[in-house]
């Protein structure tokens, strides 16, 4: 590594925490429909405003020990913990993807600010089960920078076929287990991050994370089953949304790997 990669690992360190930071405002806020820029942050219990030397990303969680000044209420270890994994998703892009012209700088933030968007739909879908439009909308909003930083034709066309087909894909699903289940299997809010993420990561990746989002869904399914042996959640809703973000980072670097393996060593071709 040159000085020069240090010195943007560094900077794309410290944004992501600082970005991890605002992140738990809106994983806080979005799915209670408050606003995310006013009020400032205070403590739920005792109503305490963080003053600014409160809220430095980590450092502070530390320097104060997970509790608030003011009421000694604990603050929940996820707060620095969704800030470590942020940060660890903006330095993750400079280290997987080129890094010597102005367009790849522009990817890496691109990639970036998706996996940051991804990371707040893992986290609120499985608490609420739900998927907040704004999110949805702010992935469309990152995927118009993404097609001009790809100047290539068919790459347009790929991300077009990639909306459509995501999109498609999981109105199908929703169809046909509404018509033969006779219940809903699939959300509304699953199809519309489908659909988006397709414009994000073209056709291919979006069909290949959604295969490797049913591996996970399965894995996890078992591991949590096995030991308290309980029956499959057949019937309960299973938030598909975590597993599919965590697909689509996946995907987002090892895509094409794994296409490319898949159609070598497995296809033969
Ligand atoms: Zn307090």
């Amino acid at each position: 590594m040159y000085y020069i990669d240090i010195f943007f690992l560094i900077i794309l360190a410290v944004a992501g925490l600082c970005v991890g930071s605002f992140l738990n405002v809106i994983i806080y806020r979005l799915p209670r429909e408050q606003s995310i820029i006013k009020p400032r942050s205070f403590c739920p219990k005792c109503g305490h405003k963080i003053k600014a030397y409160e809220n430095i990303p980590v450092f502070s969680y530390i320097f104060l020990r997970g509790k608030c000044s003011e009421c000694k209420e604990k603050i929940s270890v996820r707060y620095p913990i969704v800030e470590i994994i942020t940060a660890v998703l903006w330095v993750l892009p400079l280290i997987l993807l080129p890094s010597y012209t102005a367009i790849d700088i522009a990817n890496i933030v691109i990639a970036a600010l998706f996996s940051t968007v991804l990371l707040a739909i893992f986290i609120i879908d499985f608490e609420h089960l739900i998927i907040p439009n704004e999110l949805v909308i702010s992935i469309i909003v990152l995927s118009i920078p993404a097609f001009f930083t790809q100047n290539d034709l068919i790459v347009w066309y790929e991300k077009l076929i990639g909306f459509a087909v995501g999109g498609g894909i999981l109105y199908l699903l929703a169809y046909l287990s509404e018509k033969f289940l006779k219940k809903e299997g699939v959300g509304g809010g699953d199809i519309k991050l489908m659909a988006a993420c397709g414009l994000v990561l073209g056709w291919q990746n979006i069909l290949l994370s959604l295969f490797v989002a049913a591996i996970i869904t399965m894995i996890v399914i078992l591991l949590v089953m096995t030991p308290i042996k309980k029956k499959l959640p057949i019937g309960e809703i299973v938030p598909f949304a975590p597993a599919l973000s965590a697909a689509m980072v996946i995907c987002l670097y090892y895509g094409e790997d794994i296409i490319f393996w898949y159609l070598t060593s497995i296809m033969g071709l």
